[in-house]
């Protein structure tokens, strides 16, 4: 999933930004965000393994939850995994999102619900390429719906 680098301390009074910075292990700075065996999201560094469940906010102290850096208004995390970051099928599915899910209720209730969803279906693709291929014909019908009409 997507991460954000930085996120605002919830800290009663704090309020500050905190970066999440580089890995207290190995050093470098390739985190990604993940949900564990137990439904709990973690931060894990991609290049030595280790997770954080949480990241102590240097200036109150406070622990502020893996979650957070969770980045829910990046892109759609399924059409990414499968098509790649700046492809044109992420860009349509973020456009429909931006222009007909967004404006109302019931769409920005299924937009928190997706993004609850797809981190499940990225990891379950990850694992089980045998996946990919369904997972994408289904995208694709979604794409297809979706696409504004060449008029
Ligand atoms: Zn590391
Ligand atoms: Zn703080």
């Amino acid at each position: 999933m997507g991460i954000k680098t930085s996120v605002t301390c919830p800290g009663a009074g704090c309020g500050r930004q905190v970066d999440l910075g580089k890995c207290p292990n190995c050093g470098h700075q390739n985190w990604r965000t993940y949900m564990d065996q137990n439904g709990s999201d973690v931060i894990k560094c991609e290049s030595c393994d280790i997770s954080l469940g949480s990241v102590k906010c240097p200036h109150c102290g406070c622990k502020i939850d893996a979650a957070k850096f969770g980045n829910w208004t990046g892109p759609c995390f399924i059409a990414t995994e499968l098509y790649g970051y700046n492809s044109p099928q992420v860009a349509i599915l973020r456009s429909w999102r931006d222009r007909s899910l967004m404006p109302n209720y019931g769409g920005r209730l299924f937009i928190e619900t997706y993004y609850r969803g797809a981190p499940t279906v990225v990891r379950a693709i990850q694992r089980f390429p045998i996946l990919r291929d369904r997972i994408r014909a289904l995208v694709e019908i979604v794409i297809r719906i979706v696409s504004p009409r060449n008029t």
